[in-house]
């Protein structure tokens, strides 16, 4: 699980890439778990031969998630300070 930078995308959001690691699995294999936390992959795709998984926890890894808000607050001060 890898999150990328936080950038300014074109339509003036300030976004932020992730990441998220999934496999495709044959009926009887064994769900791989995350090797960070151990949460089990969620099946996200099911088809008679095979099924897809992908990690399930990434809130558990957002480097981001609890400074979102504050970020967010900065963002919003920056642009209103540019319109002065
Ligand atoms: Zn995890």
């Amino acid at each position: 699980m890898s999150f990328g930078e936080w950038q300014e995308w074109q339509n003036g959001m300030l976004g932020q890439w992730v990441y998220v690691p999934s496999v495709w699995l044959k009926p009887g294999d064994e769900i791989p778990t995350c090797p960070d936390c151990g949460t089990p992959f969620r099946k996200t795709q099911e088809y008679p031969n095979i099924a897809g998984y992908q990690a399930n926890c990434l809130d558990e890894h957002d480097p981001d998630r609890i400074a979102q808000t504050e970020r967010e607050r900065l963002w919003l001060g920056a642009k209103a300070s540019a319109t002065v």
